[in-house]
């Protein structure tokens, strides 16, 4: 057996401490991009069907995006559909996706996915997004496109590199990510609004984090809250990553990882499900399917550097088979002490829980073939 504190990077080693599951109900949430808030979701037929399929699978809150790739949802629409869903009993939270913030290259059609920050036009635009969000939910989450690519081949950071002094490039990107936090995003959002608690998510390829600009500790303290994406997807070589990330980014963050994040691109159903398990078994206070374009809607919108979301429809029926699962694995947790948990050499992961005296082990085969009595992607939990 391999223990979760070996699967951890070197350079990043913060220690996964044993901890109390908060005992409050579980969140189920699911986002919206902006083709769904622009398509089905724009009509009071789309959406009934919406809110009829969330309330069969236990999903009670929603996170409406309001920009994304240089597309917008028009903010008397955000505003209708807010009210809607909240009206049916939903919690409504906004979403941005800080993409296609920059002019498009000289040639170019479209600007570039990542943003270049020492662009002052790309931090006005941002600003902009910022403050209409904020205007229209209290509660927004930043999909994790804040980190950039952009430094040595781009003459503008090359030039504000070194009026800023700084050698190194994860260094200056770093520094960047967290100056457009703090002067551009957050006091946009409470210029809108004064109640506006933004989020930022971080991907869940954690080695990268500083090499892209990311400063978890840092920036968390400065929001107040952020969330970690659990979609380990196919390719990941470490699917227990999604559960132990969770547990891993709130020692990091001094407790300020609120939720975890996965999707359905490039991933078969089965871990799709997979991901939902182990986001709900690393202890997730609320755990959000991103989103309802790539499950639910015939259309899944644009997917950035050739993602795709092959399976849409298996990624659903996989859900609402296991969703009576999760809804009743998610409710055992409550208050529960996660314990050691670990990835056996036959795919089999194995998790210990204390709970009113009693001490129980879930297990989850991520093999496509049958494991120590569980059935191919099978999960089990057992008090002994
Ligand atoms: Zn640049």
């Amino acid at each position: 057996m391999k223990m979760q504190m070996q699967l951890l990077d070197a350079t990043v080693s913060t220690p996964i401490p044993p901890a109390r599951i908060p005992d409050a109900p579980h969140v189920f949430s699911m986002s919206c991009k902006v083709t769904a808030v622009n398509g089905d979701l724009a009509t009071p037929d789309g959406r009934d069907k919406a809110i009829a399929w969330w309330r069969k699978y236990g999903f009670t809150k929603l996170w409406l995006e309001s920009y994304r790739h240089g597309e917008h949802a028009p903010t008397e629409r955000l505003v209708e559909e807010r009210d809607a869903f909240r009206a049916a009993g939903f919690e409504v939270c906004g979403l941005i996706t800080p993409t296609m913030l920059n002019d498009p290259a000289p040639g170019a059609s479209e600007p570039q996915m990542t943003t270049c920050w020492s662009d002052p036009r790309a931090r006005e635009r941002m600003r902009a997004e910022v403050a209409r969000a904020a205007w229209v939910f209290d509660t927004v989450i930043l999909d994790d496109f804040l980190f950039s690519p952009c430094g040595d081949g781009c003459p503008r950071c090359v030039a504000d590199k070194a009026a800023r002094g700084i050698a190194d490039l994860g260094e200056y990107r770093r520094e960047l990510m967290f100056e457009v936090c703090e002067r551009d995003i957050l006091p946009a959002a409470k210029a809108a609004n004064p109640k506006a608690h933004f989020i930022i998510k971080y991907p869940c390829w954690y080695r990268n984090y500083a090499a892209r600009g990311y400063s978890p500790a840092r920036q968390a303290d400065l929001f107040g809250e952020c969330w970690i994406g659990t979609e380990t997807r196919d390719a990941n070589p470490e699917p227990l990553q999604a559960c132990w990330i969770m547990a891993w980014m709130d020692a990091l963050t001094d407790g300020k990882c609120g939720g975890g994040w996965y999707d359905a691109l490039d991933c078969k159903p089965e871990k799709f499900v997979e991901q939902a398990y182990y986001t709900i078994l690393g202890g997730a206070r609320e755990s959000l399917v991103h989103c309802y374009d790539y499950v639910l809607a015939a259309d899944p919108g644009r997917t950035p550097f050739g993602e795709k979301a092959e399976t849409p429809g298996a990624c659903r029926e996989a859900f609402e088979r296991e969703a009576p699962k999760l809804r009743e694995l998610a409710e055992f947790l409550r208050g529960a002490e996660r314990g050691p948990f670990a990835m056996g050499a036959d795919g089999v992961s194995t998790h210990e829980f204390r709970k009113n005296g009693g001490r129980y082990i879930a297990r989850l085969n991520t093999a496509d073939r049958p494991v120590a009595g569980l059935p191919p992607h099978g999960f089990e939990l057992k008090g002994r």
